[in-house]
């Protein structure tokens, strides 16, 4: 297939789902699976993907969503910098609108202060023709942003600019899914691995969801087509007792990655234990600037002073993340919660949990 109406085409989404329904007809109990990338959190909603699902599956979504799983203290670490003069701060714009302890950078920060960028390099690029400004850019995201931001920061160390400095929140998918496993809440019978992610960090580095905890793993594309093929692949394993890696995205994803951006991940990024909002604190799981470029730390450089988490009142954004309860389960979710004035993370992005729920689902 090479079109993208052929992989939404009703006659294969048929013949897939016919795959679904026999390999779960081979199921001896109820399994969860659960996918954990807000884009496929987005595309299951929207192609109604749920509402065919054989009665024994169930799919539930985890922390895929990088700004949701963004800590509250680096959103209050921003909104602190954007009041600082003479301080500019540069962000993906899903960023602004989630909140952090108190408020957002949207509800909070100064219009002169805070930039919505669609390239990291925007921020390297306004730094040097602005001398005399203090430039910060807010490094959120997964593996796939990774190496914009790493451009940038070489980039800006290169350039020998005094002026330019980072703040790592970046995140790594793996380790999370591991967390995920080793939550005693949860129940993950396999997982729907992230298409893009893995485009990057390639499919080996999810050989240890087989290898240790017995459970298949299937990286998938985001169309109805892929979706189906995936979900198919993952059942059709637990039916037969296989606990194998799969790549269903093969037209993007490799079991080695894309070497080329994991050297320049590698050259700007250590990796470290990183605090996951709703999930807390997650070892080897966040890019922190290697010692050499220590000095564009803006945690470091700019003097920010450590924040105390806080999380709305009611909100169960740290549930939902974790695949425990659905967000339908919040109390606020489309009442005091909703895409145009959300409460919580996982309401703001449409790859969010909440949102992708409200925009797509009966409620
Ligand atoms: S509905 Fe809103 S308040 Fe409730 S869990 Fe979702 S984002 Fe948080």
């Amino acid at each position: 297939m090479k079109y993208l109406d052929e992989f939404r085409d009703p006659s294969l989404a048929r013949a897939l789902l016919g795959r679904l329904n026999s390999a779960a007809g081979r199921l001896d109990r109820p399994v969860r699976v659960m996918e954990i990338c807000g884009g496929h959190t987005a595309a299951l909603l929207r192609t109604g993907i749920h509402s065919v699902l054989p009665e024994r599956v169930r799919i539930i979504s985890g922390p895929g969503c990088p700004v949701c799983v963004t800590a509250s203290t680096v959103i209050d670490a921003a909104i602190w910098l954007c009041g600082r003069p003479g301080v500019h701060v540069f962000t993906f714009g899903d960023m602004v609108r989630v909140p952090g302890s108190h408020t957002s950078l949207a509800n909070s920060a100064r219009e002169d202060s805070l930039h919505i960028i669609y390239s990291a390099l925007q921020a390297v690029e306004f730094a040097q023709q602005h001398p005399d400004a203090t430039c910060v850019l807010l490094g959120v995201g997964f593996e796939t942003t990774a190496p914009t931001l790493a451009t940038a920061v070489t980039a800006a160390a290169a350039a020998g600019m005094g002026n330019f400095f980072f703040l790592a929140a970046g995140k790594l998918t793996p380790p999370a899914m591991r967390a995920l496993l080793q939550d005693e809440e949860q129940v993950i019978d396999g997982f729907i691995a992230p298409g893009h992610v893995t485009t990057i960090i390639g499919a080996h580095a999810y050989r240890f969801i087989g290898e240790e905890f017995k459970r298949p793993c299937v990286v998938s594309g985001f169309e109805l087509c892929d979706l189906l093929e995936s979900l198919a692949m993952v059942i059709e394993q637990i039916a037969d007792g296989r606990c194998d890696t799969e790549i269903q995205y093969g037209r993007s994803v490799t079991f080695e990655g894309n070497r080329k951006a994991q050297a320049v991940i590698a050259r700007v990024f250590d990796v470290a234990g990183d605090v996951w909002r709703g999930l807390g604190m997650i070892p080897l799981s966040g890019y922190k600037l290697r010692s050499e470029f220590a000095g564009l730390d803006a945690l470091g450089r700019l003097d920010v002073p450590a924040f105390e988490p806080h999380e709305p009142h009611g909100c169960k954004c740290g549930d939902v993340l974790r695949g425990v309860c659905m967000p339908q389960d919040c109390g606020l979710f489309g009442i005091g919660c909703t895409p145009e004035h959300p409460i919580g993370p996982c309401m703001v992005s449409s790859e969010g949990s909440c949102a992708a729920y409200y925009r797509y689902g009966r409620h």
